[in-house]
């Protein structure tokens, strides 16, 4: 078969080499899943084969040896094979190698090694030895989401960064913008409550809850019924992925949905490879509508026709988040969008899959940020409150189903009288308290009033009297600009009222 490229990922191919010109020796290419990462990865291969260079291909997982392996087939790419007892034609000029074995036999003689998946490289000791060992000679890391700690942190036997430069080749929204995946909507009807709940650093060097304790928050059989539910009501029908929160957790969804008279299956780690593959088989022939999983189908698997997703499996792991939720956006005949179904309170917390990151390798030193998702320069989007529909932050009528929430006045009538919407103090931190102090005494400035006048204002706003505060000035925000207004309208009220009592 003919390799085509598409603009982007010529473009990308370029600047990778561009980069090896200028003495980038260590290359990360991020490329969201579903922007042909392989087809890229093969138009490298056949690039350094053109110069006549020899070339390993390492990959982290068998099932990744037999997919790359079939592309290289399918390319009129010739190759050997490095893994365990599948190991054969190791003369060839490209060797697609597990990185298990090559790591206990040693790397064979190449001139570049390309690494799929090598946001894994950062906490692997096998990865770092083979690159260690590698030294002076090019790597490319292939990488859908290279957020894991330390893939820029420098070591000295390197000489350098782990990865010393990142190159773009698109983002999720272009590739939407451009045909290459299908947009979401995106439902959240309900979530498990995760406070106490541990957290600990998983593979990719992210912190994230696991998967045992978070079980015990998302397994329960009225959270079950309720997937159940909106599945029935949003998307009956359609093909469905489930990520669980782990195998008991998954067998019960599979259970109930079954209750229901829905075709679903559960796969995990355990079953055998055969009984696995002929599971994917029932669920792309349509048998089985629902397949439902911890973390099995989280990397590598594809099912462009599916077309749900339900999120059951609470993370704070961006990377494994855009796994997951990559799984329903490659396009499909007939298939529109992709509609996702988060029981799990991430896409509140994490943003919708489709933002834009804030891509940079991480040098692994302690940030003054916690953490990428909150170097997001995106605001987070909000449950609409009657239909559950994520709409993007400051949308306020829902696109789903037209409802309005009522704008919240600072001003209620009791009795009668305009009473003002006051902040609790207790609550307010001592910041909270300085900025609107602050921004009162702006107020009373550009009005000419005393600062007595902000003090009064602080006391309507809070309840107790500005103390131990600074009097500095800071212009007022638009909170605070809206609630002078009701206090001047309060005001203005109760006088008019005063006069009319004294006539
Ligand atoms: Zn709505």
């Amino acid at each position: 078969m003919e390799l085509e490229l598409r603009p982007f990922q010529a473009a990308a191919i370029q600047q990778l080499r561009e980069g090896l010109r200028t003495d980038y020796l260590r290359q990360m290419l991020y490329s969201p899943t579903g922007s042909g990462k392989t087809i890229m990865a093969t138009g490298l291969v056949k690039g350094a084969r053109l110069k006549g260079k020899r070339v390993a291909f390492l990959v982290n997982r068998v099932q990744l040896v037999e997919q790359t392996s079939a592309t290289f087939r399918r390319y009129g790419i010739d190759h050997g094979v490095i893994q365990g007892e599948n190991t054969r034609r190791e003369y060839e000029n490209v060797l697609v190698c597990s990185i298990q074995t090559v790591a206990r036999r040693g790397l064979p003689n190449v001139d570049f090694i390309v690494i799929d998946e090598a946001h894994a490289v950062a906490g692997s000791k096998d990865y770092r030895g083979i690159i260690e060992t590698f030294s002076g000679k090019p790597v490319i890391g292939l990488s859908a989401s290279p957020f894991s700690k330390g893939l820029g942190r420098h070591y000295d036997n390197l000489g350098g960064p782990l990865f010393e430069r990142m190159v773009i080749a698109s983002s999720i929204r272009e590739l939407i913008d451009d045909g290459y995946l299908v947009d979401c909507d995106i439902y959240a009807p309900s979530e498990p409550d995760m406070s106490g709940i541990k957290q600990v650093r998983n593979k990719f060097g992210e912190m994230d809850y696991s998967d045992m304790d978070v079980g015990q928050a998302a397994d329960k059989p009225e959270l079950i019924g309720d997937i159940v539910s909106h599945w029935f009501k949003l998307a009956r029908g359609t093909p469905t992925v489930v990520f669980a929160s782990n195998i008991a957790h998954s067998k019960h969804i599979v259970e109930q949905f079954k209750a229901a008279g829905v075709a679903a299956e559960h796969i995990d780690c355990y079953d055998d490879s055969d009984e696995r593959r002929e599971a994917l088989k029932r669920f792309e022939r349509r048998e089985t509508t629902i397949i439902s999983n911890s973390a099995l189908l989280a990397e590598g698997w594809d099912a462009p026709f599916c077309e749900t997703l339900i999120l059951a499996r609470p993370t704070k792991s961006l990377i494994r988040y855009l796994q997951m939720v990559g799984r329903v956006l490659r396009p499909s005949e007939g298939k529109d969008k992709a509609l996702v179904l988060d029981h799990s309170g991430t896409v509140k917390t994490l943003g919708f899959p489709t933002d834009d990151l804030p891509l940079e390798l991480d040098d692994g030193k302690p940030k003054q940020t916690k953490s990428k998702t909150e170097e997001r320069e995106e605001p987070l989007p909000k449950a609409c409150p009657s239909c559950s529909y994520m709409k993007p932050a400051k949308v306020h009528q829902c696109p789903a189903c037209g409802f309005m929430p009522e704008k919240k006045s600072d001003v209620e009538v009791k009795d009668g009288e305009l009473v003002l919407m006051r902040k609790d103090a207790k609550k307010a931190t001592k910041m909270e308290k300085q900025d609107a102090y602050s921004q009162l005494l702006a107020y009373a400035a550009i009005k000419g009033y005393r600062d007595g006048w902000a003090d009064h204002a602080y006391r309507d706003y809070f309840g107790v009297w500005p103390k131990g505060l600074r009097k500095s000035t800071q212009e007022p925000s638009e909170e605070m600009s809206n609630w002078i207004k009701s206090r001047n309208i309060r005001n203005a009220k109760r006088r008019e009222k005063e006069l009319k009592n004294a006539a």
